[in-house]
């Protein structure tokens, strides 16, 4: 499996998304989610999640004027 590879959530509400095996990720102030669960499942997991299109990213893009 791929490091680094980056996914979007679905079901995304503003706050919190689904990962690929549909846990709940929440996004971080960094713009990016980890899934904690799939990690503890799969060896290796290092899948991170961004907010989909159309959304705007928790705690940035505010500094934007
Ligand atoms: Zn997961």
């Amino acid at each position: 499996m791929a490091i680094g590879v980056t996914k979007e959530l679905s079901q995304f509400t503003g706050k919190v998304g689904r990962c690929e095996h549909d846990h709940v990720v929440e996004v971080l102030s960094s713009g990016f989610g980890f899934c904690a669960e799939c990690a503890n499942e799969i060896d290796g997991y290092h899948t991170l999640y961004v907010v989909p299109a159309g959304f705007q990213t928790p705690g940035s893009g505010d500094y934007e004027v």
